[in-house]
């Protein structure tokens, strides 16, 4: 019997959301951004959740092999293009689109042998400061891709530094307006946080959005705005169940370093989940978990292989608890009670992005394809 710690991978979830996405931008082709393994999903695990998607965005060669792989024929981008000139005859192979965001890119694929042109995408740095061709150097690189017979069709692309935050999407609008505003082709710039929150307002229309963590039920600007809030469902659930249970006097103190004391008497149970499952061990106590679908804390510090909850509300409710309880340390419960991942996330100082990428190989995970 393998530790009953799981992860399980919600197939509908991803459908919902892709189709929550669709709502916000219904004009624009959508990327489903699989980068990180599907942000930690598997891709094979998250295929048949976004398959609905007009192309599959990624940074890894291997990972656009898999895609591939699982039978897609359609558009898949790499998102930060070749890191080498052999790459180049992998994208002929397998008729991956790529970003091209460097001179070197430029002199590769001018080097490169190839019965097809490729599609590329010309990144530009509106501001963000990390790829791309600075405004005033755009247009050159543009004359200089279009000149290739390696290149067909050329897009433009730039991303975001602020779509979530209140500096917000205008600086690099303007900046990227300006100096593309007579270059033909297809334009690329949203990502999840820009296709939530700035659709409507865009200036420049997005042909091609890429959205990744929305796709994944995470809303990309917590705590100002919610998954729930933003029509979002959990598309991976962290559960474990109950080791243990002990019964705590007051002035009892639990875990290493005595972290937590109770001040009355109190039951505690011992759940088969920890760091090295993937678990932020700066989560601490009052970091929110559910057991057997009521919602109570870590109390605590976080160990190895074991965490710690309250199960003092449970005993409030009346709901009854044991070893081989049911914990849901993110996700949604057997009963459909939903914890958010950017809750746990926040106690940990980070974000879901990084929760559901860090989620450790030894943690089996599966797919739940019921409802989809
Ligand atoms: C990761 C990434 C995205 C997706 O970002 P989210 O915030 O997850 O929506 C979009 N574009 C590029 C270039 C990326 O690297």
């Amino acid at each position: 019997m393998p530790r009953p710690i799981l992860a399980t991978v919600h197939t509908a979830a991803l459908q919902h959301n892709l189709a929550r996405v669709r709502q916000s931008v219904p004009d624009a082709r959508l990327w489903a951004v699989v980068k990180a393994n599907a942000y930690g999903h598997g891709i094979e695990r998250a295929f048949e959740g976004l398959r609905g998607a007009d192309g599959f965005a990624l940074l890894d060669l291997a990972e656009a092999e898999r895609v591939r792989r699982l039978g897609w024929r359609g558009p898949v981008l790499l998102l930060e293009g070749v890191f080498e000139a052999r790459d180049l005859e992998l994208c002929s192979r397998l008729d991956l689109w790529h970003a091209v965001h460097c001179d070197e890119q430029i002199d590769m694929l001018a080097a490169h042998k190839t019965q097809v042109p490729h599609r590329v995408f010309l990144k530009m740095n509106s501001g963000m400061n990390r790829l791309g061709f600075t405004p005033g150097r755009y247009r050159a690189a543009w004359t200089r891709l279009n000149a290739l017979p390696q290149v067909d069709e050329i897009s433009l692309m730039t991303h975001f530094s602020d779509a979530d935050g209140p500096r917000g999407i205008a600086y690099q609008e303007e900046v990227f307006g300006q100096a593309t505003a007579d270059l033909p082709g297809e334009r690329s710039l949203a990502n999840s946080a820009a296709t939530l929150r700035h659709a409507s307002q865009a200036r420049i229309k997005s042909d091609w959005v890429r959205p990744g963590i929305v796709l994944y039920g995470s809303a990309p600007d917590f705590p100002e705005q919610t998954a729930a809030g933003w029509g979002l469902q959990p598309t991976m659930t962290l559960s474990t169940r109950l080791l243990g249970v002990q019964h705590l006097a007051a002035g009892d103190t639990v875990g290493y370093g005595s972290r937590f004391q109770a001040e009355q008497a109190m039951p505690i149970g011992v759940a088969a989940c920890g760091y090295a499952d993937g678990y932020p061990r700066l989560c601490d106590t009052g970091t929110p978990v559910l057991v057997n679908g009521v919602r109570t804390r870590l109390v605590g510090r976080v160990s190895m292989d074991m965490v710690t909850v309250d199960l003092g509300p449970l005993e409030k409710a009346g709901v009854p608890f044991g070893f081989g309880s049911e914990v849901t340390l993110w996700g949604r419960a057997a009963k459909g009670e939903v914890l958010a991942i950017d809750e746990v996330a926040r106690c940990a100082g980070t974000v879901g992005y990084e929760l559901m990428c860090a989620v450790a190989p030894r943690v089996n995970m599966v797919v739940d394809g019921s409802g989809s």
